[in-house]
């Protein structure tokens, strides 16, 4: 790693290799159906980073619903990262294909409701039924967004 380089990932088949200059702004589990059925995770978590931190090309990735943007590795399919209109200026990196993912303990979690009935939630994190899209607003801007 270099100086500038905070938190490097790479995809399972190494062709796609990114990094970022900052930390997240914050780690988010999420429950969702979308999230789960991208990863492949039953509990798939991800970074937030700060847009403009981001020191790689990752290429144009695609639209996957309105709002939603995806990027996959283009040779093994690795999900690599996603933005959301809605969290403006934060790019979402599932935790798995992040080096130090050892470091990256959730302190949200999201679309609680929709757990999967064997997986036990933590008590201690803060949950909400929905995207908790105002609560990571507020973790990561450190403003109140309610
Ligand atoms: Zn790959
Ligand atoms: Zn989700």
């Amino acid at each position: 790693m270099t100086e500038t380089q905070v938190s490097r990932g790479r995809c399972y088949c190494g062709a796609t290799v990114f990094s970022f200059s900052e930390a997240p702004l914050v780690v988010a589990l999420c429950h969702c159906v979308d999230c789960r059925r991208w990863t492949g995770a039953p509990t798939p978590t991800f970074a937030a980073f700060n847009t403009d931190t981001l020191m790689t090309d990752l290429g144009p990735g695609r639209v996957a619903n309105p709002g939603v943007h995806r990027w996959n590795c283009t040779t093994c399919g690795s999900p690599i990262a996603a933005t959301f209109s809605y969290l403006p200026a934060q790019i979402y990196v599932p935790v798995g294909v992040l080096d130090d993912a050892d470091q990256m303990s959730p302190s949200v979690q999201c679309h609680s409701r929709s757990a999967l009935a064997w997986v036990h939630l933590d008590e201690n994190l803060p949950q909400d039924e929905a995207s908790a899209r105002d609560l990571l607003m507020s973790l990561a801007t450190g403003k109140d967004m309610k």
